[in-house]
Protein backbone atom coordinates (compact mmCIF):
# COMPACT_ATOMS: atom_id res chain seq x y z
CA UNK A 1 0.00 0.00 0.00
CA UNK A 2 1.08 3.65 -0.75
CA UNK A 3 3.03 4.58 2.82
CA UNK A 4 2.87 8.31 2.79
CA UNK A 5 0.70 9.42 5.15
CA UNK A 6 -1.80 12.12 5.50
CA UNK A 7 -3.58 13.61 8.29
CA UNK A 8 -7.15 13.26 8.95
CA UNK A 9 -7.02 17.08 9.97
CA UNK A 10 -5.55 17.90 6.21
CA UNK A 11 -8.69 16.29 4.27
CA UNK A 12 -10.69 17.83 6.40
CA UNK A 13 -9.88 21.38 5.77
CA UNK A 14 -12.20 23.26 3.69
CA UNK A 15 -11.52 23.43 0.03
CA UNK A 16 -11.74 27.20 -0.25
CA UNK A 17 -11.29 26.89 -4.26
CA UNK A 18 -12.83 24.11 -4.77
CA UNK A 19 -9.70 22.66 -6.80
CA UNK A 20 -7.99 19.27 -5.56
CA UNK A 21 -4.80 19.95 -2.82
CA UNK A 22 -2.40 17.99 -2.44
CA UNK A 23 -3.66 16.15 0.71
CA UNK A 24 -6.91 14.98 -1.51
CA UNK A 25 -4.10 13.16 -3.71
CA UNK A 26 -2.11 11.94 -0.46
CA UNK A 27 -5.61 10.83 0.81
CA UNK A 28 -6.46 8.57 -2.30
CA UNK A 29 -3.17 7.40 -2.93
CA UNK A 30 -3.22 6.19 0.53
CA UNK A 31 -5.97 3.61 -0.36
CA UNK A 32 -4.24 2.43 -3.69
CA UNK A 33 -2.35 -1.30 -3.94
CA UNK A 34 0.11 0.70 -6.22
CA UNK A 35 1.23 -3.15 -7.84
CA UNK A 36 -2.30 -3.09 -9.05
CA UNK A 37 -2.32 0.38 -10.80
CA UNK A 38 -4.41 1.08 -13.79
CA UNK A 39 -3.74 3.37 -16.40
CA UNK A 40 -6.87 5.03 -17.49
CA UNK A 41 -7.51 7.51 -20.54
CA UNK A 42 -10.50 8.91 -22.42
CA UNK A 43 -10.57 6.94 -25.39
CA UNK A 44 -9.75 9.47 -28.39
CA UNK A 45 -7.15 12.02 -29.53
CA UNK A 46 -3.88 10.53 -28.27
CA UNK A 47 -5.55 7.42 -26.34
CA UNK A 48 -4.41 4.36 -28.49
CA UNK A 49 -0.74 5.80 -27.96
CA UNK A 50 -1.53 6.36 -24.16
CA UNK A 51 -2.79 2.68 -23.69
CA UNK A 52 -0.02 0.97 -26.25
CA UNK A 53 2.85 2.48 -23.64
CA UNK A 54 1.05 1.51 -20.75
CA UNK A 55 1.02 -1.99 -21.61
CA UNK A 56 4.62 -1.92 -22.75
CA UNK A 57 5.27 -0.89 -19.61
CA UNK A 58 3.74 -3.81 -17.94
CA UNK A 59 0.14 -1.79 -16.49
CA UNK A 60 -2.99 -2.59 -16.45
CA UNK A 61 -5.72 -0.33 -18.87
CA UNK A 62 -8.69 1.12 -18.70
CA UNK A 63 -10.92 3.16 -21.74
CA UNK A 64 -13.25 5.85 -21.30
CA UNK A 65 -15.98 6.42 -24.02
CA UNK A 66 -19.20 7.04 -24.85
CA UNK A 67 -20.90 5.33 -28.15
CA UNK A 68 -19.92 1.90 -28.84
CA UNK A 69 -18.60 2.61 -32.14
CA UNK A 70 -15.19 3.62 -29.96
CA UNK A 71 -15.50 0.57 -28.84
CA UNK A 72 -14.86 -1.29 -31.90
CA UNK A 73 -12.50 0.75 -33.37
CA UNK A 74 -9.79 0.01 -30.51
CA UNK A 75 -10.54 -3.38 -31.39
CA UNK A 76 -8.82 -2.63 -34.96
CA UNK A 77 -5.66 -2.10 -32.39
CA UNK A 78 -5.34 -5.21 -30.26
CA UNK A 79 -2.18 -3.47 -29.14
CA UNK A 80 -3.78 -0.61 -27.31
CA UNK A 81 -7.12 -2.22 -26.50
CA UNK A 82 -7.52 -1.49 -22.85
CA UNK A 83 -8.16 -4.42 -20.43
CA UNK A 84 -11.41 -2.44 -19.28
CA UNK A 85 -13.84 -0.42 -20.52
CA UNK A 86 -15.99 2.27 -19.12
CA UNK A 87 -18.78 3.21 -21.03
CA UNK A 88 -21.04 6.35 -20.62
CA UNK A 89 -23.82 7.93 -21.83
CA UNK A 90 -22.25 11.53 -21.65
CA UNK A 91 -18.54 11.98 -20.48
CA UNK A 92 -19.81 14.72 -17.69
CA UNK A 93 -20.81 11.09 -16.35
CA UNK A 94 -17.23 10.55 -15.40
CA UNK A 95 -17.28 13.42 -12.13
CA UNK A 96 -19.55 10.51 -10.44
CA UNK A 97 -18.21 7.58 -11.58
CA UNK A 98 -14.55 8.29 -9.49
CA UNK A 99 -15.17 6.16 -6.53
CA UNK A 100 -15.41 2.98 -8.75
CA UNK A 101 -12.66 4.37 -10.89
CA UNK A 102 -10.38 5.03 -7.72
CA UNK A 103 -11.27 1.27 -6.18
CA UNK A 104 -10.00 0.03 -9.49
CA UNK A 105 -6.77 2.00 -8.66
CA UNK A 106 -6.60 4.36 -11.99
CA UNK A 107 -4.40 7.22 -12.43
CA UNK A 108 -5.97 9.01 -15.28
CA UNK A 109 -3.64 10.32 -18.20
CA UNK A 110 -5.18 13.68 -19.06
CA UNK A 111 -5.12 14.54 -22.85
CA UNK A 112 -6.49 17.48 -24.88
CA UNK A 113 -10.37 15.94 -25.34
CA UNK A 114 -10.85 15.01 -22.06
CA UNK A 115 -10.16 18.38 -20.78
CA UNK A 116 -12.38 19.79 -23.92
CA UNK A 117 -15.29 17.03 -22.85
CA UNK A 118 -15.56 17.32 -19.26
CA UNK A 119 -15.09 21.63 -19.48
CA UNK A 120 -11.50 22.96 -17.82
CA UNK A 121 -14.05 23.65 -14.46
CA UNK A 122 -15.00 20.15 -14.34
CA UNK A 123 -11.46 18.71 -14.95
CA UNK A 124 -10.14 21.07 -12.24
CA UNK A 125 -12.45 19.18 -9.90
CA UNK A 126 -12.14 15.60 -11.01
CA UNK A 127 -11.49 13.42 -7.89
CA UNK A 128 -9.46 11.00 -9.42
CA UNK A 129 -5.18 11.02 -9.58
CA UNK A 130 -4.09 12.29 -12.54
CA UNK A 131 -0.84 12.30 -14.38
CA UNK A 132 0.91 15.96 -14.44
CA UNK A 133 -0.18 19.26 -12.57
CA UNK A 134 -3.65 20.22 -13.00
CA UNK A 135 -2.83 23.98 -12.27
CA UNK A 136 -0.64 24.56 -15.03
CA UNK A 137 -3.89 24.13 -17.10
CA UNK A 138 -5.30 27.59 -15.89
CA UNK A 139 -1.83 29.04 -17.73
CA UNK A 140 -2.13 27.20 -20.55
CA UNK A 141 -6.10 28.28 -21.26
CA UNK A 142 -5.67 31.30 -21.18
CA UNK A 143 -3.96 33.43 -24.44
CA UNK A 144 -2.42 36.24 -22.03
CA UNK A 145 -1.29 34.36 -19.39
CA UNK A 146 0.58 31.82 -21.81
CA UNK A 147 1.83 34.80 -23.55
CA UNK A 148 3.13 36.07 -20.26
CA UNK A 149 4.75 33.02 -19.10
CA UNK A 150 6.55 32.25 -22.23
CA UNK A 151 7.64 36.15 -22.46
CA UNK A 152 8.88 35.18 -18.88
CA UNK A 153 10.91 32.18 -20.13
CA UNK A 154 12.29 33.95 -22.77
CA UNK A 155 10.24 32.89 -25.85
CA UNK A 156 9.80 35.09 -28.56
CA UNK A 157 6.13 35.28 -29.58
CA UNK A 158 4.45 36.99 -32.17
CA UNK A 159 3.85 40.64 -31.68
CA UNK A 160 -0.20 41.60 -30.31
CA UNK A 161 -1.76 44.64 -31.94
CA UNK A 162 -4.14 45.87 -29.92
CA UNK A 163 -5.42 48.51 -31.90
CA UNK A 164 -6.54 47.37 -35.35
CA UNK A 165 -6.25 50.84 -37.00
CA UNK A 166 -2.40 50.12 -36.62
CA UNK A 167 -2.29 46.72 -39.01
CA UNK A 168 0.23 47.18 -41.61
CA UNK A 169 1.15 43.90 -42.37
CA UNK A 170 -0.51 40.53 -42.93
CA UNK A 171 -2.15 39.83 -39.54
CA UNK A 172 -3.89 36.60 -37.78
CA UNK A 173 -7.13 37.19 -36.00
CA UNK A 174 -8.14 34.33 -33.58
CA UNK A 175 -11.28 34.63 -31.49
CA UNK A 176 -11.62 33.47 -27.87
CA UNK A 177 -13.12 30.44 -28.32
CA UNK A 178 -12.07 29.13 -31.55
CA UNK A 179 -10.76 25.70 -31.41
CA UNK A 180 -8.21 24.20 -33.60
CA UNK A 181 -7.64 27.19 -35.52
CA UNK A 182 -11.79 27.04 -36.78
CA UNK A 183 -12.54 30.50 -37.12
CA UNK A 184 -9.65 32.14 -37.33
CA UNK A 185 -8.64 35.10 -40.40
CA UNK A 186 -6.07 36.71 -42.44
CA UNK A 187 -6.13 40.29 -42.92
CA UNK A 188 -3.97 42.09 -44.96
CA UNK A 189 -4.77 45.93 -43.78
CA UNK A 190 -7.26 47.63 -41.50
CA UNK A 191 -9.92 47.78 -44.54
CA UNK A 192 -9.32 43.51 -44.81
CA UNK A 193 -9.72 43.73 -40.99
CA UNK A 194 -13.26 45.77 -40.79
CA UNK A 195 -15.22 43.34 -43.62
CA UNK A 196 -14.09 40.31 -41.97
CA UNK A 197 -13.79 40.77 -38.21
CA UNK A 198 -17.05 39.72 -36.07
CA UNK A 199 -17.26 42.35 -33.66
CA UNK A 200 -19.53 40.40 -31.47
CA UNK A 201 -17.15 38.02 -30.65
CA UNK A 202 -13.52 37.98 -28.30
CA UNK A 203 -10.60 38.58 -30.42
CA UNK A 204 -6.90 38.84 -29.90
CA UNK A 205 -4.56 40.23 -33.25
CA UNK A 206 -1.71 38.99 -33.43
CA UNK A 207 1.51 39.64 -36.42
CA UNK A 208 1.33 37.11 -39.31
CA UNK A 209 4.80 35.12 -38.61
CA UNK A 210 5.83 34.53 -42.10
CA UNK A 211 7.76 30.63 -41.70
CA UNK A 212 7.78 27.37 -41.17
CA UNK A 213 5.64 25.25 -38.43
CA UNK A 214 7.50 23.01 -35.86
CA UNK A 215 5.82 21.58 -32.60
CA UNK A 216 8.38 20.56 -30.15
CA UNK A 217 7.69 17.93 -27.98
CA UNK A 218 9.44 17.85 -24.51
CA UNK A 219 8.84 15.79 -21.74
CA UNK A 220 10.32 17.00 -18.12
CA UNK A 221 10.64 14.51 -15.61
CA UNK A 222 11.02 16.01 -12.38
CA UNK A 223 12.62 12.51 -10.98
CA UNK A 224 14.89 11.94 -12.69
CA UNK A 225 18.77 13.15 -11.49
CA UNK A 226 21.01 13.13 -14.75
CA UNK A 227 20.55 13.72 -18.16
CA UNK A 228 20.00 17.83 -19.32
CA UNK A 229 18.78 19.52 -15.72
CA UNK A 230 16.65 22.32 -16.08
CA UNK A 231 17.84 24.94 -13.11
CA UNK A 232 15.98 26.69 -10.61
CA UNK A 233 14.97 30.29 -10.86
CA UNK A 234 14.17 33.13 -8.21
CA UNK A 235 12.32 30.76 -5.60
CA UNK A 236 14.50 27.79 -6.58
CA UNK A 237 17.87 29.42 -8.10
CA UNK A 238 20.95 27.04 -7.77
CA UNK A 239 18.63 23.99 -7.68
CA UNK A 240 18.32 21.67 -10.41
CA UNK A 241 14.74 20.52 -10.90
CA UNK A 242 14.87 17.59 -12.89
CA UNK A 243 15.29 16.45 -16.73
CA UNK A 244 14.14 17.76 -19.89
CA UNK A 245 14.13 15.40 -22.90
CA UNK A 246 13.12 16.07 -26.45
CA UNK A 247 10.70 13.49 -27.82
CA UNK A 248 9.99 14.48 -31.30
CA UNK A 249 8.62 17.01 -33.68
CA UNK A 250 5.76 17.36 -35.78
CA UNK A 251 4.00 19.77 -38.20
CA UNK A 252 0.39 19.78 -38.78
CA UNK A 253 -1.85 19.52 -41.67
CA UNK A 254 -4.19 22.42 -41.71
CA UNK A 255 -7.19 21.64 -43.66
CA UNK A 256 -7.83 24.06 -46.27
CA UNK A 257 -4.82 26.49 -45.80
CA UNK A 258 -2.10 24.30 -46.42
CA UNK A 259 -3.70 23.21 -50.01
CA UNK A 260 -4.67 26.99 -50.86
CA UNK A 261 -1.88 28.21 -52.93
CA UNK A 262 -3.25 25.75 -55.36
CA UNK A 263 -5.61 28.11 -56.37
CA UNK A 264 -3.79 31.04 -57.11
CA UNK A 265 -2.90 34.06 -54.71
CA UNK A 266 -5.23 35.58 -51.91
CA UNK A 267 -6.59 38.18 -54.10
CA UNK A 268 -7.74 35.58 -56.57
CA UNK A 269 -8.88 33.50 -53.43
CA UNK A 270 -11.22 36.50 -51.69
CA UNK A 271 -12.25 37.26 -55.72
CA UNK A 272 -13.66 33.44 -55.14
CA UNK A 273 -15.18 34.17 -51.61
CA UNK A 274 -12.71 32.13 -49.77
CA UNK A 275 -11.25 32.53 -46.79
CA UNK A 276 -7.99 29.99 -45.59
CA UNK A 277 -9.09 28.18 -42.34
CA UNK A 278 -6.36 26.22 -39.91
CA UNK A 279 -8.11 23.04 -39.09
CA UNK A 280 -6.17 19.80 -38.08
CA UNK A 281 -6.35 16.94 -39.76
CA UNK A 282 -3.46 15.45 -39.39
CA UNK A 283 0.53 15.37 -38.67
CA UNK A 284 3.37 14.51 -39.51
CA UNK A 285 6.59 13.72 -38.53
CA UNK A 286 9.89 15.98 -38.64
CA UNK A 287 13.20 16.86 -37.42
CA UNK A 288 14.79 20.44 -36.98
CA UNK A 289 18.37 21.51 -38.53
CA UNK A 290 20.78 20.73 -35.70
CA UNK A 291 21.74 24.02 -35.31
CA UNK A 292 18.12 25.51 -33.78
CA UNK A 293 18.17 23.04 -30.85
CA UNK A 294 20.33 24.32 -28.46
CA UNK A 295 17.56 27.45 -28.80
CA UNK A 296 14.63 24.77 -28.57
CA UNK A 297 16.39 23.54 -25.46
CA UNK A 298 16.93 26.94 -24.26
CA UNK A 299 13.21 27.96 -24.67
CA UNK A 300 12.16 24.27 -23.09
CA UNK A 301 14.45 25.16 -19.59
CA UNK A 302 12.75 29.04 -19.80
CA UNK A 303 9.04 27.46 -19.87
CA UNK A 304 10.00 24.67 -17.26
CA UNK A 305 12.20 26.92 -14.99
CA UNK A 306 9.03 29.54 -15.22
CA UNK A 307 6.66 27.41 -14.25
CA UNK A 308 8.02 26.64 -10.94
CA UNK A 309 7.27 30.19 -10.37
CA UNK A 310 3.61 30.62 -11.99
CA UNK A 311 2.08 30.81 -8.38
CA UNK A 312 3.51 30.76 -4.82
CA UNK A 313 5.16 27.25 -4.05
CA UNK A 314 3.88 26.41 -7.58
CA UNK A 315 4.61 22.15 -8.24
CA UNK A 316 5.86 23.25 -12.11
CA UNK A 317 5.87 21.43 -14.84
CA UNK A 318 5.31 17.19 -15.10
CA UNK A 319 5.57 15.43 -17.90
CA UNK A 320 4.72 15.77 -21.89
CA UNK A 321 4.48 20.06 -23.15
CA UNK A 322 4.40 21.00 -26.49
CA UNK A 323 6.04 24.42 -27.81
CA UNK A 324 4.59 25.22 -30.86
CA UNK A 325 6.77 27.59 -33.07
CA UNK A 326 7.73 29.56 -36.38
CA UNK A 327 10.79 29.26 -37.00
CA UNK A 328 11.24 32.64 -39.73
CA UNK A 329 13.51 32.57 -42.60
CA UNK A 330 16.42 34.53 -40.25
CA UNK A 331 16.23 31.31 -38.21
CA UNK A 332 14.50 32.70 -35.51
CA UNK A 333 11.51 31.13 -33.52
CA UNK A 334 8.28 32.96 -32.22
CA UNK A 335 6.36 30.70 -29.78
CA UNK A 336 2.12 30.94 -30.52
CA UNK A 337 1.08 28.52 -28.07
CA UNK A 338 2.21 25.98 -25.48
CA UNK A 339 0.13 23.05 -24.35
CA UNK A 340 1.30 21.70 -21.35
CA UNK A 341 0.44 17.94 -21.79
CA UNK A 342 0.50 15.37 -24.24
CA UNK A 343 -0.68 16.67 -28.01
CA UNK A 344 -1.88 14.99 -30.76
CA UNK A 345 1.26 15.35 -32.88
CA UNK A 346 3.12 12.79 -30.80
CA UNK A 347 1.11 10.42 -32.21
CA UNK A 348 3.39 9.59 -35.47
CA UNK A 349 5.85 8.34 -33.08
CA UNK A 350 4.16 5.36 -31.51
CA UNK A 351 7.08 3.52 -32.44
CA UNK A 352 9.58 6.52 -31.30
CA UNK A 353 11.58 9.02 -33.30
CA UNK A 354 14.40 10.86 -34.65
CA UNK A 355 15.07 12.07 -31.04
CA UNK A 356 13.71 9.59 -28.47
CA UNK A 357 15.61 6.20 -30.96
CA UNK A 358 18.85 7.55 -29.65
CA UNK A 359 18.12 7.58 -26.07
CA UNK A 360 15.50 4.43 -26.01
CA UNK A 361 14.18 2.54 -28.95
CA UNK A 362 10.66 2.51 -29.58
CA UNK A 363 9.85 5.31 -26.80
CA UNK A 364 6.78 7.26 -27.41
CA UNK A 365 5.66 9.86 -25.47
CA UNK A 366 2.22 8.02 -24.00
CA UNK A 367 5.13 5.54 -22.87
CA UNK A 368 7.32 7.49 -21.55
CA UNK A 369 4.62 8.70 -19.27
CA UNK A 370 3.90 5.36 -18.12
CA UNK A 371 8.09 4.80 -17.67
CA UNK A 372 7.72 7.94 -15.06
CA UNK A 373 4.61 6.45 -13.74
CA UNK A 374 6.46 3.21 -13.10
CA UNK A 375 9.60 4.65 -11.97
CA UNK A 376 7.94 6.99 -9.16
CA UNK A 377 5.71 3.50 -7.52
CA UNK A 378 9.09 2.33 -7.34
CA UNK A 379 10.65 5.05 -5.73
CA UNK A 380 7.60 6.09 -3.89
CA UNK A 381 7.40 8.99 -4.96
CA UNK A 382 4.07 8.88 -7.14
CA UNK A 383 2.90 11.77 -5.08
CA UNK A 384 5.37 13.85 -6.48
CA UNK A 385 4.11 13.60 -10.68
CA UNK A 386 0.38 13.10 -9.89
CA UNK A 387 -2.31 15.97 -9.11
P1 LIG B 1 -4.95 24.20 -30.96
O1 LIG B 1 -5.55 24.54 -29.63
O2 LIG B 1 -5.52 23.00 -31.63
O3 LIG B 1 -3.43 24.24 -30.96
P2 LIG B 1 -5.82 26.81 -31.65
O4 LIG B 1 -7.25 26.95 -31.97
O5 LIG B 1 -5.36 27.26 -30.31
O6 LIG B 1 -5.36 25.36 -31.97
P3 LIG B 1 -3.47 27.99 -32.76
O7 LIG B 1 -2.66 26.78 -32.44
O8 LIG B 1 -3.23 29.23 -32.00
O9 LIG B 1 -5.01 27.61 -32.74
O10 LIG B 1 -3.33 28.34 -34.31
C1 LIG B 1 -3.84 27.50 -35.32
C2 LIG B 1 -2.96 27.61 -36.53
O11 LIG B 1 -2.92 28.97 -36.99
C3 LIG B 1 -1.50 27.25 -36.29
O12 LIG B 1 -1.27 25.89 -36.38
C4 LIG B 1 -0.78 28.04 -37.37
O13 LIG B 1 -0.87 27.38 -38.62
C5 LIG B 1 -1.62 29.29 -37.47
N1 LIG B 1 -1.08 30.37 -36.63
C6 LIG B 1 -1.39 30.65 -35.35
N2 LIG B 1 -0.77 31.76 -34.91
C7 LIG B 1 -0.06 32.22 -35.97
C8 LIG B 1 0.77 33.37 -36.19
N3 LIG B 1 0.96 34.28 -35.23
N4 LIG B 1 1.33 33.52 -37.41
C9 LIG B 1 1.11 32.64 -38.40
N5 LIG B 1 0.32 31.56 -38.27
C10 LIG B 1 -0.26 31.33 -37.08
Amino acid sequence: MFSECVTVIECLLPRLNMGITEADLRWWLSGYDVSQVMIGAVASHSALQILHGAKLEGFRTLAIAVGADKRRLYSAFPGAEPDEWLMLDDYKDLMTQVEWLRKKQVIIIPHGSLVEYLGADNYSKLELPTFGNREILRWESSREKQRQWLENSGCKTPKVINDPRDIDSPVIVKYAGAKGGRGYFIARDYRDFRRNVNLDEEFTIQEYVLGCRYYLHFFFDPLAEDGYQVHGIKSNAGKTLGRLELMSMDRRDESNVDEFYKLGSLRDLREMALEPSFVVTGNMPVVLRESLLPEAFRMAEGVVSTSFELEENSRGMIGAFCLETIVTDKLEFRVFEISARIVAGSNPFVSGSSYSDINEKGMSTGRRISRCIKKAIETGNLNRILS
